[in-house]
Protein backbone atom coordinates (compact mmCIF):
# COMPACT_ATOMS: atom_id res chain seq x y z
CA UNK A 1 0.00 0.00 0.00
CA UNK A 2 1.17 3.73 -0.77
CA UNK A 3 -0.26 6.03 2.13
CA UNK A 4 0.24 9.49 2.68
CA UNK A 5 -0.30 11.22 5.66
CA UNK A 6 -0.84 15.21 5.97
CA UNK A 7 -2.35 17.16 9.11
CA UNK A 8 -0.96 20.33 10.75
CA UNK A 9 2.08 20.12 13.25
CA UNK A 10 1.10 18.46 16.16
CA UNK A 11 -1.90 16.18 15.06
CA UNK A 12 -0.32 13.10 15.85
CA UNK A 13 1.40 12.03 12.28
CA UNK A 14 4.38 10.48 13.76
CA UNK A 15 2.32 8.61 16.28
CA UNK A 16 0.45 7.33 14.18
CA UNK A 17 2.42 6.61 11.25
CA UNK A 18 4.53 4.50 13.61
CA UNK A 19 1.54 2.46 14.22
CA UNK A 20 0.14 2.26 10.49
CA UNK A 21 3.30 1.12 9.00
CA UNK A 22 3.81 -1.93 11.59
CA UNK A 23 0.04 -2.91 10.98
CA UNK A 24 0.76 -2.84 7.09
CA UNK A 25 4.18 -3.90 6.74
CA UNK A 26 4.89 -1.05 4.88
CA UNK A 27 7.80 1.43 5.55
CA UNK A 28 7.20 4.81 7.61
CA UNK A 29 8.86 7.87 6.01
CA UNK A 30 9.31 11.31 7.20
CA UNK A 31 10.37 13.93 5.61
CA UNK A 32 11.46 15.69 9.20
CA UNK A 33 12.39 12.58 10.24
CA UNK A 34 15.01 12.31 7.73
CA UNK A 35 16.23 16.01 8.28
CA UNK A 36 16.62 15.52 11.84
CA UNK A 37 19.43 12.64 11.03
CA UNK A 38 21.41 15.07 8.69
CA UNK A 39 21.37 17.41 11.22
CA UNK A 40 22.33 15.09 13.97
CA UNK A 41 25.37 13.71 11.50
CA UNK A 42 26.42 17.12 11.19
CA UNK A 43 25.74 16.36 6.99
CA UNK A 44 26.01 19.68 4.43
CA UNK A 45 22.45 19.15 3.51
CA UNK A 46 21.67 18.60 7.76
CA UNK A 47 23.27 22.43 8.29
CA UNK A 48 20.95 23.81 5.16
CA UNK A 49 17.77 22.03 6.32
CA UNK A 50 18.54 23.17 10.22
CA UNK A 51 18.01 27.06 9.29
CA UNK A 52 15.20 26.32 7.62
CA UNK A 53 13.63 24.16 10.27
CA UNK A 54 14.67 26.48 13.13
CA UNK A 55 12.84 29.10 11.37
CA UNK A 56 9.72 26.93 11.08
CA UNK A 57 9.82 27.14 7.33
CA UNK A 58 9.84 23.81 4.03
CA UNK A 59 13.49 23.33 3.32
CA UNK A 60 13.49 23.87 -0.33
CA UNK A 61 12.00 21.53 -2.45
CA UNK A 62 15.02 20.81 -4.34
CA UNK A 63 16.57 19.23 -1.40
CA UNK A 64 13.84 18.34 -0.09
CA UNK A 65 12.05 16.42 -2.92
CA UNK A 66 15.68 14.86 -4.03
CA UNK A 67 15.57 13.14 -0.15
CA UNK A 68 12.33 11.61 -0.81
CA UNK A 69 12.74 10.65 -4.37
CA UNK A 70 16.45 8.87 -3.00
CA UNK A 71 14.41 7.18 0.03
CA UNK A 72 11.64 5.79 -2.34
CA UNK A 73 14.15 4.43 -4.37
CA UNK A 74 15.02 1.92 -2.04
CA UNK A 75 14.03 -1.40 -2.46
CA UNK A 76 12.22 -1.88 0.93
CA UNK A 77 9.28 0.56 0.00
CA UNK A 78 8.23 -1.91 -2.90
CA UNK A 79 5.79 -3.16 -0.37
CA UNK A 80 4.69 -0.03 0.21
CA UNK A 81 5.26 3.18 2.02
CA UNK A 82 3.66 5.68 4.65
CA UNK A 83 4.82 9.23 3.46
CA UNK A 84 4.40 11.49 6.43
CA UNK A 85 5.12 15.45 6.26
CA UNK A 86 5.55 15.10 2.58
CA UNK A 87 4.55 16.33 0.37
CA UNK A 88 3.60 19.89 1.96
CA UNK A 89 3.25 21.95 -1.08
CA UNK A 90 2.15 21.60 -4.52
CA UNK A 91 5.42 21.64 -6.24
CA UNK A 92 6.14 18.48 -4.05
CA UNK A 93 2.71 17.00 -4.75
CA UNK A 94 3.17 17.08 -7.91
CA UNK A 95 6.94 15.84 -8.26
CA UNK A 96 5.38 12.86 -6.24
CA UNK A 97 3.07 12.31 -9.06
CA UNK A 98 5.91 12.15 -11.24
CA UNK A 99 7.36 9.76 -9.03
CA UNK A 100 4.70 7.57 -9.07
CA UNK A 101 4.22 7.38 -12.98
CA UNK A 102 7.26 6.54 -13.70
CA UNK A 103 7.05 3.61 -11.52
CA UNK A 104 3.56 2.72 -13.08
CA UNK A 105 2.08 2.60 -9.41
CA UNK A 106 -0.49 4.94 -7.78
CA UNK A 107 -1.58 5.72 -4.14
CA UNK A 108 -4.19 4.11 -2.08
CA UNK A 109 -5.28 6.67 0.49
CA UNK A 110 -4.47 10.12 1.31
CA UNK A 111 -5.45 10.98 5.17
CA UNK A 112 -6.24 14.13 6.25
CA UNK A 113 -5.65 14.06 9.79
CA UNK A 114 -7.76 17.32 11.59
CA UNK A 115 -7.62 18.91 14.98
CA UNK A 116 -8.14 22.32 16.18
CA UNK A 117 -5.11 24.68 16.39
CA UNK A 118 -5.83 24.69 20.05
CA UNK A 119 -5.22 20.91 20.76
CA UNK A 120 -2.19 21.48 18.25
CA UNK A 121 -0.40 23.84 20.62
CA UNK A 122 -1.39 21.68 23.87
CA UNK A 123 0.37 18.45 21.86
CA UNK A 124 3.63 20.33 20.75
CA UNK A 125 4.27 22.00 23.59
CA UNK A 126 4.64 18.80 26.04
CA UNK A 127 5.76 16.50 22.92
CA UNK A 128 9.10 14.77 23.96
CA UNK A 129 11.47 12.58 21.69
CA UNK A 130 13.70 9.79 22.41
CA UNK A 131 17.29 10.59 20.75
CA UNK A 132 18.07 7.29 20.08
CA UNK A 133 14.81 6.08 18.14
CA UNK A 134 12.97 8.65 16.64
CA UNK A 135 9.55 6.72 16.27
CA UNK A 136 9.50 6.58 20.05
CA UNK A 137 7.26 9.85 20.71
CA UNK A 138 5.91 10.65 24.44
CA UNK A 139 3.36 13.83 25.95
CA UNK A 140 4.04 15.40 29.42
CA UNK A 141 0.51 14.64 29.70
CA UNK A 142 -1.32 12.41 27.34
CA UNK A 143 1.49 9.49 27.56
CA UNK A 144 4.61 10.13 30.14
CA UNK A 145 7.39 8.07 30.54
CA UNK A 146 7.23 6.59 33.21
CA UNK A 147 10.88 7.66 34.61
CA UNK A 148 11.23 10.99 33.47
CA UNK A 149 13.35 11.68 30.31
CA UNK A 150 14.27 8.36 29.81
CA UNK A 151 12.33 6.49 26.87
CA UNK A 152 10.69 4.02 28.30
CA UNK A 153 10.65 1.34 25.02
CA UNK A 154 15.16 1.59 24.51
CA UNK A 155 15.85 3.63 27.63
CA UNK A 156 17.05 6.14 25.23
CA UNK A 157 17.11 10.36 26.38
CA UNK A 158 14.36 12.01 25.76
CA UNK A 159 14.15 15.85 24.39
CA UNK A 160 12.70 18.51 22.93
CA UNK A 161 12.88 19.49 19.41
CA UNK A 162 14.40 22.98 18.69
CA UNK A 163 11.88 24.34 16.41
CA UNK A 164 8.13 23.28 19.22
CA UNK A 165 8.78 26.60 21.02
CA UNK A 166 6.02 28.64 20.56
CA UNK A 167 7.01 31.36 18.30
CA UNK A 168 8.67 28.68 15.60
CA UNK A 169 4.83 26.84 15.73
CA UNK A 170 2.81 29.59 15.33
CA UNK A 171 5.11 29.88 11.64
CA UNK A 172 4.72 26.11 11.14
CA UNK A 173 0.95 26.57 11.54
CA UNK A 174 1.06 29.57 8.73
CA UNK A 175 2.96 27.33 6.62
CA UNK A 176 0.48 24.81 7.16
CA UNK A 177 -2.36 26.91 6.44
CA UNK A 178 -1.21 28.66 3.47
CA UNK A 179 1.01 26.17 1.29
CA UNK A 180 0.36 22.28 3.02
CA UNK A 181 -3.61 23.05 2.97
CA UNK A 182 -4.08 22.84 -1.09
CA UNK A 183 -2.00 19.54 -0.80
CA UNK A 184 -5.04 18.11 0.12
CA UNK A 185 -7.30 19.97 -2.26
CA UNK A 186 -4.77 18.51 -5.16
CA UNK A 187 -5.24 14.48 -3.83
CA UNK A 188 -9.04 15.54 -3.02
CA UNK A 189 -9.40 15.98 -6.64
CA UNK A 190 -8.21 12.67 -7.35
CA UNK A 191 -10.90 10.62 -5.46
CA UNK A 192 -7.92 9.72 -2.71
CA UNK A 193 -8.86 11.80 0.64
CA UNK A 194 -10.41 10.71 3.68
CA UNK A 195 -10.55 13.64 6.59
CA UNK A 196 -10.56 11.97 9.67
CA UNK A 197 -10.46 13.85 13.02
CA UNK A 198 -7.12 13.36 14.88
CA UNK A 199 -8.87 13.93 18.55
CA UNK A 200 -9.46 11.07 21.06
CA UNK A 201 -6.88 8.47 22.29
CA UNK A 202 -4.24 7.44 20.12
CA UNK A 203 -5.83 4.04 19.68
CA UNK A 204 -9.43 5.85 18.38
CA UNK A 205 -7.43 7.40 15.92
CA UNK A 206 -5.71 4.80 14.66
CA UNK A 207 -8.86 2.37 14.05
CA UNK A 208 -10.16 5.72 12.18
CA UNK A 209 -7.08 5.64 9.91
CA UNK A 210 -7.79 1.53 9.49
CA UNK A 211 -11.19 1.97 8.17
CA UNK A 212 -10.36 4.97 6.04
CA UNK A 213 -7.69 2.72 4.19
CA UNK A 214 -10.08 -0.39 4.16
P1 LIG B 1 3.18 15.20 14.33
O1 LIG B 1 4.07 14.12 13.74
O2 LIG B 1 1.92 15.39 13.53
O3 LIG B 1 3.90 16.50 14.52
P2 LIG B 1 3.29 13.65 16.84
O4 LIG B 1 2.89 12.28 16.43
O5 LIG B 1 4.73 13.90 17.11
O6 LIG B 1 2.71 14.73 15.76
O7 LIG B 1 2.42 14.05 18.12
C1 LIG B 1 2.58 15.32 18.76
C2 LIG B 1 2.46 15.13 20.28
O8 LIG B 1 1.09 14.76 20.58
C3 LIG B 1 3.32 14.01 20.86
O9 LIG B 1 3.81 14.42 22.11
C4 LIG B 1 2.38 12.82 20.99
O10 LIG B 1 2.74 11.97 22.08
C5 LIG B 1 1.04 13.50 21.25
N1 LIG B 1 -0.10 12.78 20.67
C6 LIG B 1 -0.18 12.17 19.48
N2 LIG B 1 -1.41 11.64 19.27
C7 LIG B 1 -2.14 11.93 20.38
C8 LIG B 1 -3.49 11.66 20.81
N3 LIG B 1 -4.35 10.99 20.03
N4 LIG B 1 -3.87 12.13 22.01
C9 LIG B 1 -3.02 12.81 22.80
N5 LIG B 1 -1.74 13.11 22.46
C10 LIG B 1 -1.29 12.67 21.28
P1 LIG C 1 5.71 18.55 12.33
O1 LIG C 1 4.73 17.76 11.54
O2 LIG C 1 5.54 18.40 13.81
O3 LIG C 1 5.76 19.98 11.90
P2 LIG C 1 8.01 17.41 10.90
O4 LIG C 1 9.05 16.60 11.55
O5 LIG C 1 7.14 16.76 9.89
O6 LIG C 1 7.17 18.03 12.09
O7 LIG C 1 8.67 18.68 10.21
C1 LIG C 1 9.60 19.49 10.89
C2 LIG C 1 10.25 20.48 9.93
O8 LIG C 1 10.98 19.76 8.91
C3 LIG C 1 9.30 21.38 9.14
O9 LIG C 1 8.90 22.52 9.90
C4 LIG C 1 10.18 21.75 7.95
O10 LIG C 1 11.17 22.71 8.31
C5 LIG C 1 10.90 20.43 7.67
N1 LIG C 1 10.12 19.60 6.76
C6 LIG C 1 9.45 18.45 7.05
N2 LIG C 1 8.81 17.96 5.97
C7 LIG C 1 9.09 18.82 4.96
C8 LIG C 1 8.70 18.91 3.58
N3 LIG C 1 7.91 17.99 3.02
N4 LIG C 1 9.17 19.95 2.86
C9 LIG C 1 9.98 20.88 3.39
N5 LIG C 1 10.36 20.89 4.67
C10 LIG C 1 9.92 19.88 5.45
Amino acid sequence: MRILLIGPPGAGKGTQAVRLAAHLSIQHISAGDLFREHIDQGTELGQNAHTHLRAGLLVPDEVTIGVIKERLARPDTERGFLLDGFPRNLAQAEALDGVLADSESRLDAVLDLEIPEAEVVKRIAGRWLCRRDREHIFHVDYSPPEVAGACDVCGGELYQRDDDREATVRMRLEVYRSETAPVVDHYQAQGLVTTISALGQVQEVLDRALVAIG
